[in-house]
């Protein structure tokens, strides 16, 4: 009886072998293996009739049994590597079309937008002064973006050639502001916000304008909130983003949401602020800002002989450009995915 069981094994190990030598393509090959080592192969059939093996064999048997699985796997995994390596089994079937030789992929990582990236880092830095993130809308009517703004009925900005105009007195809102009066509409004082948002405007798309553009707006209203709290809190956000060796100069503007007005500006990176080709008189602007006009505050019925405030807004788009050396605002919407592989 075992005497025929290790003949039967013999005989299979022969088999296998000369099987195994004569595969001449992986899937050949894999035929074999399924045939010998597969789950309803031969070797499984061998080690299911241990049950008809006498009981004092059966450690003689697991030993052969060992070895025939042994020797089959050795068999196979010595062939296995050629077919993985031999350039002509890149003419079989299952390899048809690839060059198993070729080095891999490169799978690259994604990375935030350098609009997000600055969005984060500016949000962030007013996050940690106290202010509140808060969004809006980007469909407003002429009420919230012009009239409880200040702006009077014949202010440029209202013309069809500046503005977006959906219908009558519906428009696409041409700056972050509107989220000022509907926030104060709503909350009495104090009133710290940051507020970020699209916004559009008519202008010819060149290196420095873009019809739409992504602006950060601020709104800090409190009892005896003055100048120098403006200046304290823009002065700070500006060295912060920019570093602490950059100077920053405020001069006065004019914005109808804001009495007083001024416009902050940081001293040049590469000229130190003595006045360059890049900055001309040494300094850069970046930012609007002002005490917010009491009209503004009559509007949403604050107090104005109780409460003031001071008001930002700065283009996201600007700040980038400033902080990463980029001269065209259109690369920010290209998606070149040369220039977004820089910033990460
Ligand atoms: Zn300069």
């Amino acid at each position: 009886m075992f005497e025929e069981i290790k003949k039967k094994i013999e005989a299979i190990v022969k088999e296998a072998r000369d099987e195994f030598s004569s595969a001449s393509s992986s899937s050949q090959l894999e035929a074999c293996r399924i045939k010998y080592l597969g789950k309803k192969g031969l070797l499984s059939e061998v080690m299911a009739g241990i049950g008809s093996v006498p009981a004092e064999d059966r450690p003689a048997f697991g030993i052969l049994v060992n070895a025939l699985k042994n020797s089959l796997l050795e068999t196979w995994s010595s062939r296995k590597p050629e077919f993985f390596t031999r350039p002509e089994d890149a003419s079989s079937d299952a390899y048809k079309g690839i060059d198993a030789t070729l080095p891999g992929r490169i799978v690259r990582a994604g990375g935030l937008h350098p609009v997000s990236l600055i969005q984060k880092e500016v949000l962030g830095i007013f996050s940690k002064l106290g202010f509140d993130v808060v969004d809006g809308r980007e469909v407003e009517t002429e009420y919230y973006n012009f009239d409880a703004l200040n702006h009077p009925k014949n202010h440029p900005a209202r013309n069809v050639r500046d503005t977006f105009f959906i219908k009558n007195d519906v428009l696409l809102r041409t700056h972050t502001s509107p989220i000022q009066v509907r926030v104060m509409e709503k909350v009495r004082p104090p009133v710290r916000i940051v507020a970020v948002g699209k916004c559009y405007r008519r202008d010819a798309s060149d290196a420095s304008h873009s019809p739409v553009f992504n602006q950060v707006e601020g709104l800090l209203v409190d009892k005896g909130i003055n100048f120098s709290h403006l200046k304290g809190v823009l002065s700070f956000f500006l060295t912060r983003l920019f570093g602490s060796g950059r100077k920053v100069r405020f001069t006065p503007s004019f914005f109808p949401f804001t009495e007083p007005s001024a416009e902050a500006a940081i001293s040049c990176s590469a000229c130190g602020g003595k006045g360059c080709r890049i900055c001309g008189n040494g300094y850069l602007e970046i930012l609007g800002c002002g005490m917010v006009h009491p009209n503004v505050f009559n509007y949403v019925k604050y107090d104005s002989e109780k409460y003031t405030g001071f008001a930002f807004g700065v283009g996201l788009e600007r700040l980038a450009m400033l902080k990463y050396g980029v001269e065209d605002i259109r690369l920010f919407c290209e998606n070149d995915i040369r220039f977004l592989r820089q910033f990460k």
